[in-house]
Parts: C-alpha cells; structure tokens; sequence
C-alpha cells in the first residue's frame, strides 16, 4: 500500500496528512511538541481535512497546552520527593546515599528507594532508575509472548526494549521482531500485554484496517480499554466518523 505524505497549513499550523485506505479519519497530536497528524480516507479532500482541523482547534490547543505541561514535569531530577510510576502505580521517590552499588527496591508499596553514591548526578541516578525498569520489563515479556503465541499462532523471532519518543511498541514483520518502549514499565501489565498483542497481531495483518480490529478483537476483545488507558497518559488521540 503506498501512503501519501504532505503538509498543509491551517490558522498558522503545519498539519501532516496522510490519505490512507481508510474509513474514518483520525487526527492525533504527538507529544513532546506537538505535532499534528491526520490519517484522512483517500475520499476526502484536502479542503474537507482543513475543515476538520480547524472544528478541533480548541482541543489540539488543549493537547499541548497539556504536552508543554507534561515535558516540564517529565524533566525529573531523581531526586527524593517525586512521583513515579511503576507497574501502575504511583510511588515517591527516596534517593537514598551509600557506598555499595547503585540499587532500586520498592518499600511499603508506597516508595521506591533509590540507592546511589553520594555526589551522583542527575544522569547518573536516571540511569539507575531506568535499567531497573528495563530488567523489570523484560522480566515480564516472554511469558506475555509465550501466553499469546498459540492463541494468535504466531511466533516471535526477537523483542527488545528500546526508548522511544512517539510509539508504544513496532513490529518488524519481515524479521518477526518486535520492540517495546520502555515506558511500558510504568504502566499496567494489561497495558503492557496489550501493546505485545497489538504487535503480534500485526504478524498477521500489516495494517490498521478492518481485518487488523477484527482479529485483535478476537483474542482481547477489551484492547480500547487499555488503548484509551494509555493514549490518556501520553497521546492526544481523537477519531470520528467521517
Ligand atoms: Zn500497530
């Protein structure tokens, strides 16, 4: 299937369009700047997605009203006293000196102790924290793949865990390979199984299209749940019939 890229201008706003063999269009705002995208069925015109662009302006400025907020607050410090998450849930960070090894533990299912030499830096202590979310990921991940192999028939060939900016998770079909963005050790285990199901559904069906839900909604027939889980953390997504 080819896709088309282009921009197109709209009170002052680059939108990239994108015509698809679709049938609603989508419009989503990506973080951390907030770009604007539109997924457009090849029916509707250029004309028609200015339109809709600018009947959703209000909330495009809301999603990154909300972005520029939610970049400042992600500029951690790991320092004792902030908030994150892990698996879920909500902990308070306890930066904790001592000579021994860096180490993370988890006390009182309230606070994450994070212990680092005295003097460490900032990047020092984010990365201590993010391996500990990465070995607690990747902990996680084979029995997930091992669960849906036989129910989706597909087999994984390779995962890894990789950071990244605007995705949850990609597959690679060619290679039966899929990456998981390491945020996902913040969030839910059923968000997390979500996302693995999602990617291996893709092993099956390469697009977004009607067979693509069809099957998802086979085996996990409660995967918006966890979508709309995740999308309200991280992602201004909207969709509408058209
Ligand atoms: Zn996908």
């Amino acid at each position: 299937m080819t896709t088309e890229i282009h921009q197109i201008k709209v009170s002052g706003l680059t939108v990239d369009v994108v015509r698809k063999d679709i049938k609603n269009l989508h419009l989503a705002v990506y973080p951390p700047i907030g770009r604007v995208r539109v997924a457009a069925p090849l029916r509707v015109n250029d004309e028609a997605v200015r339109l809709a662009v600018i009947s959703r302006l209000a909330w495009i400025k809301r999603q990154r009203t909300k972005f520029t907020n939610q970049a400042r607050q992600s500029e951690r410090e790991y320092v004792s006293g902030e908030s994150h998450y892990f698996q879920g849930q909500r902990y308070r960070l306890n930066v904790i000196h001592q000579a021994g090894a860096a180490r993370v533990v988890i006390r009182n299912k309230s606070t994450i102790d994070l212990y680092v030499r005295e003097g460490s830096e900032r990047a020092q202590r984010e990365t201590v924290l993010l391996e500990w979310y990465r070995h607690h990921l990747k902990a996680l991940v084979p029995d997930l793949i091992a669960k849906w192999e036989p129910v989706i028939g597909v087999k994984v060939a390779d995962w890894r865990v990789k950071q990244m900016k605007t995705k949850w998770g990609t597959c690679n079909i060619e290679a039966s390979r899929i990456w998981l963005n390491l945020e996902l050790a913040k969030k839910t285990i059923p968000c997390l199984e979500y996302i693995i199901v999602h990617e291996m559904v893709h092993l099956l069906e390469r697009h977004h299209n009607d067979r693509f839900t069809e099957l998802i909604s086979k085996f996990m027939p409660q995967w918006r749940l966890h979508r709309e889980e995740l999308n309200r953390s991280a992602l201004g997504y909207e969709e509408w019939e058209y």
